[in-house]
């Protein structure tokens, strides 16, 4: 990370408008394009864009640098499975917040974020009836552009943020369904293989996926996903 003021500076110098064109057309083209300018071939084109799914938008709005930082991160780094199950992050993280003297809450409904001027200051919270103002000296928000800028953060200070515009452009990010089971016999027990399952519902994932993306509610409930995966890297969630 560079300090803020080497990033202005470098901004300020022009050079970073240098060095884009050189990669433009793979930026302002979508993944889709570039892949259609490959090959004819429907379902080749679906294997070149198939990690579109862990990106949660459609090939033709991703551009191709994320797919291809997705595809060298799996290529070189593989795939990694926390032992005892996904819950163990938290579960982990938790422990060492509250070894540093910090708690943590859940069920715990932030209503806004507050603040003294333009500085955050903490938190208003709800838990069933009772509403509680927590203080910290630095406020971190997780759950997205939209949620802070539109529904944590008082709009007065909100407008004054460089942010606030950037939201008003960038549409929400789309809704994915994860489920995680976990038995208690091994993967030999049941014959299962350590892999990933890619199913799409047409040979062209791009026309299926704006299909589903762009239809109603009540289309997507009425019709196949265009696309799932199936990891089945180990079975046993207890070791
Ligand atoms: C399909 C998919 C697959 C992925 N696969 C991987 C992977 O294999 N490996 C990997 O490392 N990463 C993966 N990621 C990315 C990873 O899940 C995210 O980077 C990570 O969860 C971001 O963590 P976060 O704490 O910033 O935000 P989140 O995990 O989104 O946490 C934000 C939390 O804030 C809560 N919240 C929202 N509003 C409020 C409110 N008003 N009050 C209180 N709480 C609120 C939400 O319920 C949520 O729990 C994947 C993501 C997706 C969508």
């Amino acid at each position: 990370m560079l300090p803020l003021s080497a990033v202005r500076a470098t901004i300020a110098s022009g050079f970073l408008n240098a060095l884009i064109p050189v990669y433009r057309d793979k930026y302002d083209k979508s993944t889709y394009e570039i892949v259609h300018e490959l090959t004819a071939n429907a379902e080749l084109r679906t294997v070149f864009c198939h990690l579109y799914m862990v990106l949660c938008t459609s090939p033709r709005n991703l551009t191709f640098p994320i797919l291809a930082g997705g595809f060298h991160h799996y290529n070189s780094c593989g795939e990694f499975y926390p032992v005892g199950g996904f819950s163990e992050i938290p579960l982990s993280l938790a422990s060492i917040v509250e070894r540093a003297g910090g708690r943590v809450m859940v069920k715990a409904d932030v209503q806004e974020i507050l603040f003294s001027g333009t500085k955050a200051v903490g938190v208003r919270v709800s838990n069933r009836d009772q509403v509680h103002d927590i203080l910290a000296p630095v406020i971190v928000s997780s759950p997205g552009l939209h949620n802070t800028f539109r529904r944590l953060v008082p709009r007065e200070v909100a407008v004054k943020s460089p942010l606030y515009e950037i939201q008003e452009t960038v549409l929400p990010s789309r809704g994915v369904i994860l489920a995680s089971v976990g038995f208690n016999k091994s993967s030999e027990y049941f014959g299962m293989k350590r892999e990933t399952v890619w199913a799409f519902s047409e040979p062209d994932c791009g026309l299926a996926s704006d299909r589903w993306y762009n239809g109603t509610l009540e289309d997507a409930l009425n019709s196949e996903p265009p696309g799932t995966y199936t990891k089945t890297k180990t079975c046993r969630f207890c070791l």
